[in-house]
């Protein structure tokens, strides 16, 4: 079948409403208050309160489609099969249906909706061990569906398990669902886990039906969560037998383009292709950043800096990653107009940075070409690789693949600890963030999560103005940061007058309720709050009776005793009209 994308985006979210579920908007790329991970990596990722127990204002059957950024895949990033940003289509069960009709709506899209023969599709399931037993019901049910046994694969719990998040939590079996592409098999042993390209993995369901306690036993949840999701890149993919994911609808005109500059390089093309619209994506979300040398920032540095480098490689100028940016804001007009809106922001900052990167870049390869001329036994030393970061402002990816050409290698723990001796005295955080992960909803983040809720309280109290308003919250294990507007610093006397009515809050021991309701209920209550625009019409309001009341997704502690003493570390400026304050709780 041939299948745009946005084709595939429509059928499938129609096909899950007629199914009973409710369609949510996907959440921004850049995740809030979750200070263990830089980028939405799965459509989960936003929902994972509500996996954990809480209710969802939209009710227990939720789709949507969701933007992610996975930075840990960018070395496969030039295969047929990955990108660091894709779309992933993807339904919900909180308590509702299980294993059953999970799998048979999955097969019931795939076959009759996309018109995929049966034969083609093969499946993973989980195949047991020392901590829960083999996935025999979804086996069962694929078998019932019709798939034959010789395509249900049993996989150990490295390739078939999700979760915990964290250390304890809900977590299970998953069922995958394989592409067979028609290739030979590359062995007797073929089967979807193998890298060869023979099966392409589109879809995975997991069945959250455990919790693993800090004991490490895996005990069965009374609410048993269904959890899936659908790569649109791939999915569209097999669909239209397109060589890989960068044969698709999305990436057309941007390779048309290419393919003009230069013939060949298909690795290098895929390369620029896949950083320029993640890029495109990072700057243009509604909580978009710049590049910098800190979190989201500097993955976006790093991304736009490996780009420029393989325009190199292509013997091209650099502004035509400018013309691709473009490509891709016209592509995504209709589907994500917030690239659109931020256009001027994408393209100004994306030259910003070309610009930045191309006065230290021939310099810099200089310097490589000196200090790798006098490398002795094969490695790069971290300090020389620091040295290259700091200066010339090569990332370690560029150092390493400009390393590799030249037959050496970098010594990366050397180069590592150079980096940690620097940052050590900044917030540091970004090279230890790099990789991603999933929600630690650790009960320090909820703590200060709900001692933000307070500290908003406070401030409006304290400062006598109604008209403040949260411009921005982080929270880490540590501490909080709260940004608000207010035109001037604050007073020693006004800064212990709020820590002191957080703290009488906290001393009160007051109840945390939520609630469920309107938009125009909440503010009608005068409940404040920046997620109106989330979930489109019902919200979840929390009240600290007395104190404060505001829209927002969560977690929050029960008790406001549960927080400890609450204690402001800094209040300084943010930006013009913005302060910053942050908090601990000890
Ligand atoms: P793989 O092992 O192939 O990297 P995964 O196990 O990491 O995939 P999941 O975490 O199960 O994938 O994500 C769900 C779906 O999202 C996958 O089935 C796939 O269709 C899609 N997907 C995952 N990673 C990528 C990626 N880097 N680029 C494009 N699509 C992806
Ligand atoms: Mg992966």
């Amino acid at each position: 079948m041939s299948i745009t994308s946005q084709e595939l985006r429509e059928k499938y979210l129609q096909f899950f409403e007629k199914k009973g579920h409710a369609i949510i908007p996907g959440a921004s790329l850049i995740p809030e208050n979750d200070p263990t991970v830089l980028f939405t990596t799965a459509g989960m990722h936003p929902l994972v309160p509500y996996l954990m127990g809480q209710p969802h204002p939209k009710g227990k059957r939720l789709a949507n489609v969701q933007k992610c950024v996975r930075t840990g895949d960018i070395e496969e990033v030039g295969d047929a099969t990955h990108c660091t940003f894709f779309e992933m289509l993807g339904n919900w069960s909180l308590g509702d249906y299980f294993k059953k009709d999970s799998v048979a709506y999955s097969f019931e899209f795939l076959t009759k909706v996309l018109g995929i023969d049966k034969d083609l599709l093969a499946v993973t399931v989980f195949a047991g061990d020392a901590d829960a037993p083999r996935d025999t019901q979804s086996a069962k049910i694929w078998q019932e569906l019709g798939i034959s046994t010789d395509r249900i694969f049993y996989m150990p719990k490295s390739d078939n398990w999700w979760g915990p998040a964290g250390v304890t939590g809900p977590c299970g079996p998953d069922t995958e669902i394989f592409y067979d592409t028609g290739s030979p098999a590359c062995s007797k042993d073929c089967n979807p886990g193998c890298k060869c390209g023979k099966y392409v993995e589109i879809w995975n369901n997991v069945f959250l039906q455990y919790e693993k306690r800090e004991d490490g036993t895996f005990v069965p949840l009374k609410q048993k969560n269904v959890d899936t999701g659908m790569g649109l890149e791939r999915t569209v993919s097999v669909l239209n037998r397109a060589k890989s994911v960068y044969d698709i609808d999305i990436f057309a005109q941007v390779f048309a383009y290419l393919d003009k500059i230069a013939s060949g390089f298909t690795r290098e093309k895929r390369i620029i292709a896949d950083h320029i619209r993640t890029a495109v994506f990072i700057l243009g979300d509604t909580r978009g950043v710049t590049p910098s040398n800190v979190d989201q920032g500097y993955v976006l540095r790093r991304l736009i800096r490996r780009a420029v480098r393989f325009c190199r490689a292509l013997n091209t100028d650099f502004n035509i990653l400018g013309e691709i940016a473009n490509i891709y804001i016209s592509v995504y007009t209709d589907v994500y107009p917030e690239l659109a809106e931020n256009s001027k922001k994408i393209t100004f900052e994306l030259a910003n940075e070309i610009e930045r990167f191309n006065k230290t870049l021939a310099l810099g390869l200089k310097e490589f070409d000196k200090v790798a001329f006098y490398v002795k036994d094969g490695t790069l030393s971290g300090k020389t690789a620091f040295r290259l970061y700091d200066t010339y402002g090569f990332p370690i990816e560029i150092t390493q693949e400009l390393a590799k050409e030249k037959g050496i290698t970098v010594d990366i723990q050397g180069y590592k600890d150079a980096f940690v001796a620097h940052q050590l005295k900044s917030q540091a955080g970004a090279e230890h963030k790099f990789k991603g992960g999933l929600q630690d909803d650790s009960i320090m983040t909820t703590r200060l999560h709900t001692a933000t809720h307070l500290l908003l309280a406070a401030l409006k109290a304290v400062l006598g103005d109604n008209n403040i308003e949260q411009k921005g919250s982080n929270i880490t294990t540590e501490r909080l940061r709260l940004d608000f507007n207010f035109p001037r610093p604050l007073t020693k006397e006004e800064i212990a007058a709020v820590e002191q009515y957080v703290n009488k809050a906290i001393a009160e021991g007051i109840e945390i309720s939520c609630e469920q309701m309107s938009v125009e209920q909440a503010n009608a209550q005068g409940a404040v709050g920046s997620f109106a625009d989330r979930y489109a019409d019902i919200v979840n309001v929390y009240t600290i009776a007395g104190f404060s009341k505001e829209i927002c997704g969560g977690p929050h502690v029960a008790n406001t005793k549960e927080l400890g003493t609450f204690a402001i570390i800094k209040e300084q400026s943010s930006s013009s009209g913005v302060r910053r304050i942050r908090g601990i709780l000890r």
